[in-house]
């Protein structure tokens, strides 16, 4: 089991006071402190070896260049990926999901063809399908779900058929919590001839994921919910699908040769980095892995099913809670409280030193399948304990009694 008293120690941001009370953080599913590690990783690379990658003949350059790609290598262990040619850096999620729908989609669908996209998707694995829908006329069509708020699976050979040319489903519901089968999915889209794309960004800072054992073709995650700086995404593509596609950006890096009249594409997995990239923030990101990798993605894993069903028999003692989606799930609890808007709680919670999330969370679709307008979200990581969970508590026993509602 690991020791989050010991690991929030790595966390500067953490050693706070919010109004008065000890920082407790329930937010890294909306982005995770960062650890020391990583911290220093960043500033030593500004300090020590900035310059742009994959240009310079000198000293600086050939070091950033070494320590961009070094993280490159580490992205693909830390996912089991079959080479670091299949791994993209992007901005981020929404980013790596974009390059699909526009290189890869785009420029194969037309209409007849089906798009399968679950439900429960943030909106970043939704409207990037809507707009390559709208574009090509293809159609979407959506997994049903169960009212506990898993993805239904004895449905798939009807849902996805011939005509289905893409599955786009997350791995891990960041309102919900759903754990989603994906290698089953990937088995009935494999029967169609169909792509898979898989938004890991609530998977990878929780989970270990093996994305050959997933045998999706396309996976895509945030630096920045697993310790890493903003800045930073990926993109794992399955090599022959990443070599037929055509860039996503145009302009440096990503061209072997230009004339006037026409150009060619590196190769991979520079044809899709246009421009310099984030280069501080990829290394961060290798800095990152390095302290999952040291934890272990198992014991983090491990650690947070137990801290979360702990949260969750905790809030069910609390009168008017209503806890939503299924029992096993990811690191977080999403919850209304009777007859409090979610955004006021959140300010009473903050004024007791506590930082949760309310509101849609970009999950518009899931709030009018849940039947709110908005949701209360508790989110936890590796430095959040129990004793978080019991000033939580403490913090909606006070919510309730301010606003009246004292049981
Ligand atoms: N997918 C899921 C499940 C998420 O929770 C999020 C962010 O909350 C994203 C995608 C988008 O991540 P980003 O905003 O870093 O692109």
């Amino acid at each position: 089991m690991i020791d989050a008293r010991a690991l929030r120690k790595d966390f500067p941001v953490l050693d706070q006071r919010v109004n008065g009370r000890p920082l407790v953080y329930l937010d890294s599913a909306a982005t995770a402190q960062k650890p020391r590690p990583v911290i220093d990783a960043v500033r030593r690379f500004f300090e020590e070896d900035n310059a742009n990658v994959h240009r310079a003949i000198h000293a600086l350059g050939e070091r950033a260049t070494a320590k961009y790609e070094e993280a490159r290598r580490k992205v693909a262990r830390f996912i089991n990926a079959p080479s670091e040619r299949t791994i993209i850096f992007t901005k981020n999620a929404t980013e790596s999901i974009n390059l699909v729908a526009y290189s890869w989609a785009r420029a194969r669908l037309k209409p007849g063809d089906e798009i399968l996209v679950s439900p429960i998707e943030h909106h970043s694995n939704l409207v990037p399908w809507q707009l390559a829908a709208r574009a090509t006329g293809a159609t979407l069509r959506f997994f049903d779900v169960t009212e506990d708020g898993q993805l239904r699976l004895d449905n798939l050979d009807s849902l996805i058929s011939e005509r289905t040319r893409l599955v786009a489903v997350t791995h891990v519901s960041n309102v919900l919590g759903t754990i989603v089968p994906v290698a089953s999915i990937v088995a009935a889209a494999r029967r169609a001839g169909a792509v898979v794309l898989v938004d890991g960004a609530q998977s990878v800072p929780h989970m270990p994921v093996d994305v050959q054992a997933l045998g999706c073709d396309f996976f895509a995650f945030s630096g920045h919910k697993m310790g890493a700086p903003t800045g930073i995404g990926v993109l794992y593509g399955r090599e022959e699908l990443l070599e037929a596609m055509d860039p996503f950006l145009g302009g440096g890096d990503m061209i072997s040769s230009v004339r006037l009249s026409g150009s060619e594409w590196a190769e991979l997995p520079y044809k899709f980095e246009a421009g310099t990239p984030p280069i501080a923030e990829a290394i961060g990101l290798g800095a990152a892995i390095d302290y999952l990798t040291a934890i272990g993605m198992d014991r983090v894993h491990a650690y947070e099913r137990r801290l979360t069903a702990y949260a969750r028999e905790r809030l069910e003692q609390l009168p008017g809670i209503t806890i939503y989606g299924p029992k096993e799930r990811g690191g977080l609890l999403t919850f209304n409280v009777d007859e409090i808007h979610p955004h006021d709680l959140a300010t009473v919670l903050d004024q007791h030193g506590i930082a949760i999330r309310a509101g849609h969370h970009c999950a518009q679709p899931v709030m009018e399948w849940l039947g709110v307008p908005a949701t209360a979200r508790a989110s936890f990581w590796v430095y959040n304990t129990e004793d978080d969970v019991e000033r939580l508590v403490e913090g909606l026993r006070a919510a309730k009694e301010f606003f009246g509602y004292v049981a």
